[in-house]
């Protein structure tokens, strides 16, 4: 009796150690697939086109690498793999990924719990919703004891099969965006703070049925502005640990494109406040659907340049919209690049156009030499066709960076610069001029393949003008051919009626 005392005091012992060590240290693992697909494109995004990083090299400079680190949590990165905004996703691109992503989750040993770092508005060839996809097999090999938190874009659209299956999501809180990391560190803190505490959060979830592209639902402006400030305060409220605005991405005809609240609560007990704060903020913005416009002078690509002309004293800068390279066009058009001819438009720089061939031609002739080329419209053609085009080559660059090949050539016609690209790339940063051995202030006019300008260039752009061009990221949002949104979707459906439950 005595010797079976001893061993079941033992046991209790090492069993409480166990415990207490276990305690001590949680393991979370992290993934991520992350691009925003335009189903209108037509071309698909490949899998080369992904920059995909493993191990440590993931979290490598993250700030929210820091916080799992800082609360004594063990970090187990599989594969994040992310692209830049393009057409539909291949099928065998996502399925290598998730193959791999599932593969390591196996081999993980035992979690608690797991951070996605994800875009939200992923689409793959073959896939009714791959974003359901991945967190249901995710969801089937941990159970539902495992905390999965996630970070996103605010232009997603996850699922309600999606949503299910995550814990806790956070989503950029500005666009254009200006606080990712912030956000990934938000997904992160959320995480830590629920695995300590023991919270089994809830999210509540507003559908908000509005389709709005980006370039009408800036964050800086009204009628958004003073929606989106709030967000901090109700992250605040007793219960509550963090509310989302996803303003949706409106060029993926899938019935779960709309706009979209979420507020995260630590628990069942908080629900209803949740839902509470969930509501009204889709009322208030629902309420304000028909101010959601664009915050800069728009129209045709002639009236633009004739507008810009008009602008002699400062830099302006011409959005390409409808060939936004930021939204999945494919930015090889060439119809602004034809008009700013026809109107013998000086000092100008068009940035700029993809064109592999013409990159290889330019490179062939060399710096100084003439050259005629048929110039883009390969990609999209659809709505683009290629330009003929002579022109002098200036500039040349093969530099190579984040294994994506970057050469670049710059042409000139008559005072107007090209820049010509090898791989679908956007100019939204000064560094993306400067490799190209530009200065966008240098120049009176600078059309860009973007809708919004980016944070950086809309800190020094005066003046901006939003050319409605046609292409796969079309402005007008009505004309556009959905075939399977959710019906009825304003502003497709002008005059409908909704209230938020
Ligand atoms: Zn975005």
């Amino acid at each position: 009796m005595k010797r079976l005392t001893i061993f079941l005091t033992g046991l209790l012992l090492f069993l409480l150690f166990a415990c207490k060590t276990e305690n001590k240290q949680k393991r979370v693992l992290t993934l991520g697939i992350s691009h925003e697909s335009n189903t209108f494109a037509t071309f698909l995004t490949k899998e080369s086109e992904f920059l995909v990083l493993r191990g440590p090299e993931v979290l490598k400079d993250q700030k929210w690498a820091g916080i799992f680190k800082n609360a004594g949590i063990e970090i187990i990165p599989t594969l994040h793999a992310h692209a830049q905004p393009g057409g539909v996703v291949e099928r065998q691109a996502f399925e290598h990924f998730k193959n791999e992503i599932i593969e390591d989750l196996k081999n993980a040993g035992k979690l608690d719990g797991i951070y996605m770092d994800m875009h939200g508005a992923l689409h793959v060839e073959g896939y009714d919703d791959a974003q359901a996809t991945l967190i249901k097999e995710i969801r089937a090999i941990v159970g539902e004891e495992v905390l999965i938190s996630g970070s996103f874009d605010l232009h997603g659209n996850p699922s309600p099969e999606f949503v299910e299956n995550i814990d806790l999501l956070t989503a950029y809180r500005t666009a254009p965006h200006r606080d990712g990391a912030e956000t990934r560190s938000r997904a992160a803190q959320m995480l830590v703070d629920a695995l300590k505490n023991g919270w089994k959060p809830d999210i509540e979830t507003v559908v908000i049925p509005i389709l709005v592209p980006g370039e009408k639902s800036i964050t800086e402006v009204e009628p958004l502005h003073s929606i989106y400030v709030q967000i901090p305060d109700i992250s605040k409220i007793e219960g509550l640990l963090d509310a989302s605005i996803f303003a949706g991405y409106c060029w993926a005809d899938l019935p779960r494109s709309a706009m979209r609240v979420f507020v995260v609560a630590k628990d069942e007990k908080f629900s209803v406040q949740a839902r509470k704060e969930a509501v009204r903020l889709a009322k208030e913005i629902w309420d304000s659907r028909k101010k959601l416009e664009l915050d800069v002078p728009s129209g045709s690509i002639d009236d633009m340049i004739v507008k810009a002309g008009e602008c002699t004293d400062t830099t302006v800068f011409i959005s390409d919209s409808g060939d936004n390279t930021t939204a999945g066009a494919p930015g090889d058009n060439t119809q602004v690049l034809e008009a700013l001819l026809k109107h013998k438009s000086k000092n100008v720089l068009m940035a700029g156009i993809v064109d592999p061939e013409a990159l290889k031609a330019c490179i062939n002739a060399g710096i100084g030499k003439k050259i005629t080329l048929d110039l883009g419209g390969r990609i999209d053609n659809v709505f683009g066709k290629p330009l003929p085009i002579d022109a002098k080559v200036i500039f040349i660059s093969t530099d190579s960076v984040m294994n994506t090949d970057r050469g670049v050539a710059v042409i000139e016609t008559e005072g107007v610069k090209t820049v010509i690209l090898k791989t679908r790339r956007s100019f939204t940063e000064l560094r993306d001029f400067n490799e190209a051995g530009l200065n966008p202030l240098d120049y009176r006019i600078v059309v860009v393949k973007l809708g919004y300008l980016f944070p950086e260039l809309r800190d020094i752009a005066k003046v901006h003008l939003m050319a409605l061009t046609s292409g796969f990221c079309n402005l007008d949002i009505p004309t556009l051919p959905y075939k399977n949104i959710h019906r009825p979707s304003y502003p497709v459906d002008t005059d409908m009626v909704w209230e938020p439950e």
